[in-house]
């Protein structure tokens, strides 16, 4: 168990990206960190980049079994976490027309079961204490559309109407359940695309750039942060008015 009065926090998929500026930013915000990575070698990483004050762990979201040893492992050395931050997520682009199974049901597996695989099973405790923040990352694409992303638009459409049901479910608890919707982000998930998309994209974006890690993170802090109490069921876009949702 963490030593420490701070709270905890789990941040899934904090080895890159989006997670990983999450998790650097709870940390600045006084919280107990501990990230997840789906490799031992990212999990040590994570246990590097925080120090003394947060932890790496080992949680694949897209299998039952994975999931549960991730949880058990979370819960047997860290404690269970108050703030839940739901970040990891895979896209496997195709047209729908050639899109085949394993793309669309690995897509499923990560964004959105694995959303139902983290989040009961740390509900509980947060009832316990009557406290609680769960912030959901989706994406742009939820309302956007974007060709070559029915998969993963599914999935992240999904995961607003799961945040806009679990939040009436544990209003009463003082537990808050909120989705963040990314823009256009600058991390390996989007470094594979050709230049010219990436200009097309940023020419579509009101404010001219590609979103930083740390703009998403911002936003992710305030909804966990005491001041958003009376914040839940909502979507904030963090999207530099590239869609106006
Ligand atoms: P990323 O750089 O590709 O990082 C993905 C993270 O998720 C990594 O930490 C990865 O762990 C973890 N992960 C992958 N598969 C997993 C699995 N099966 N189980 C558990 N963890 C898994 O992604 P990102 O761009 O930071 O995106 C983070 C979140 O923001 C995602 O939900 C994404 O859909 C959303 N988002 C991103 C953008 C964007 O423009 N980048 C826009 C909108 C929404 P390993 O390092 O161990 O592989």
């Amino acid at each position: 168990m963490a030593d420490t009065d701070r709270r905890i926090a789990l941040v899934t998929g904090a080895s890159r990206g989006i997670g990983r500026a999450i998790a650097a930013r709870l940390l600045r915000d006084g919280y107990f960190v501990v990230g997840s990575a789906t490799s031992d070698d990212g999990a040590q990483r994570i246990d590097a980049d925080l120090g003394d004050l947060g932890g790496g762990i080992v949680l694949r979201v897209d299998g039952d079994e994975t999931a549960e040893q991730g949880i058990g492992d979370l819960l047997e050395r860290f404690g269970a976490p108050s703030v839940l931050v739901n970040n990891a997520g895979i896209t496997r682009d195709n047209l729908l027309m050639r899109m085949t199974g394993v793309q669309w049901s690995s897509v499923v597996e990560a964004n959105l079961s694995g959303l139902y695989r983290v989040t009961r099973p740390l509900l509980r405790a947060m009832m316990r204490q009557r406290f609680g923040r769960i912030v959901n990352l989706s994406s742009v694409v939820a309302r956007m559309g974007n060709p070559g992303q029915t998969n993963y638009a599914a999935t992240k459409a999904g995961i607003e109407g799961f945040t806009r049901a679990l939040a009436q479910e544990v209003g009463s608890r003082g537990i808050t359940v909120n989705a963040v919707a990314p823009g256009f982000i600058d991390t390996d998930m989007t470094r594979d695309l050709a230049e010219e998309q990436r200009q097309a994209m940023v020419d579509r974006t009101a404010v001219r750039r590609m979103g930083s890690v740390e703009d998403v993170a911002a936003a992710v802090s305030f909804l966990a942060s005491d001041s958003a109490g009376y914040i839940t069921g909502e979507t904030l876009h963090v999207n530099g008015g590239l869609y106006a949702a």
